[in-house]
């Protein structure tokens, strides 16, 4: 199945939500980054919530960055989603390896450590939004939920799920967002909170072959759920040699005359994608004009 998510709403646009499957998106992630299964969940699991928090966004180049800065092992992840599917992301320790949590799962909230879930919207105005909120659980959709109600003020449920398979490929992945909206009246509200008990993990789903569509008919299908729009998901970089440029033009000139003194030419990774761009000295001191 191709990576996509979609977007609808359900009983009379109380209930605004989204589904997600992305194994090869974060499968693309765990290849470039050769990123160990902790970490592949880690990250899977924020670029699934990215993709669809990206999709909330109305402009063409509007951007979204989640970044988790926990005090665990991970040393925190970035993750950029646009709001036409594309996302990309990193953790600062990719080879990062811990046992398997008590309860036998991947041990994500002990790599990500108490810390904050920081989101930054760039809405093309002079200044982005920042939204910031205490991490709860480091396990990604537990954070994100808390981060809708104190930051956004929008009560939501959040799952995301990421399954690794036994030679660390992604097996599966993917998620859902629900968000209620505040004409929502009580009796819906617990009778989606009497659903939500009762769904699945997302990987279970997932397993048994449900797309996003079924993900959503199983939780909103008889509160007449709607399916607005579809979008096909992608882990995409956009790095160039230009930006890169850019980025090593922008650090301290003391810093790059240094490098010009070393008389090497300097390689720089794309955090990213970890393509690898080389700068000869010559280039360098072109940044010196
Ligand atoms: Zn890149």
């Amino acid at each position: 199945m191709k990576d996509y998510m979609i977007r609808g709403t359900a009983a009379d646009g109380m209930i605004r939500c989204f589904a997600i499957t992305a194994r090869q998106s974060v499968e693309e992630y765990r290849k470039a980054h050769e990123a160990t299964p902790v970490v592949t969940a880690a990250v899977g699991r924020v670029l699934c919530g990215a993709a669809m928090m990206g999709a909330m966004m109305k402009g063409e180049k509007d951007l979204l960055t989640i970044q988790i800065k926990g005090e665990g092992p991970i040393r925190g992840i970035s993750v950029t989603a646009d709001s036409q599917g594309h996302v990309k992301g990193f953790a600062y320790e990719p080879q990062l390896d811990l046992p398997l949590a008590p309860n036998g799962k991947l041990a994500v909230g002990a790599a990500v450590g108490p810390g904050r879930l920081v989101v930054i919207k760039d809405l093309g105005m002079k200044e982005p939004y920042v939204g910031q909120t205490d991490l709860q659980t480091g396990e990604i959709a537990e954070d994100l939920t808390y981060y809708f109600v104190v930051s956004e003020q929008t009560p939501s449920s959040v799952g995301l799920g990421v399954l690794v398979d036994r030679d660390y490929t992604v097996k599966q992945a993917g998620g859902f967002i629900l968000q209620l909206m505040p004409d929502i009246t009580d009796e819906l509200i617990e009778k989606l909170e009497e659903k939500i008990v009762k769904i699945k993990p997302v990987t279970t789903m997932l397993e048994e072959g449900m797309s996003p569509e079924d993900i959503l008919t199983d939780i909103l299908g008889d509160m007449d759920l709607q399916i607005m729009d579809k979008t096909e998901v992608m882990y995409r970089c956009d790095c160039s040699e230009e930006k890169v440029s850019k980025a090593i033009a922008s650090i301290d000139k003391k810093d790059i005359q240094e490098m010009i003194d070393d008389n090497e030419p300097i390689e720089v990774k794309c955090q990213f994608c970890n393509k690898k761009y080389i700068f000869n000295v010559e280039q360098l001191k072109e940044m010196l004009v």
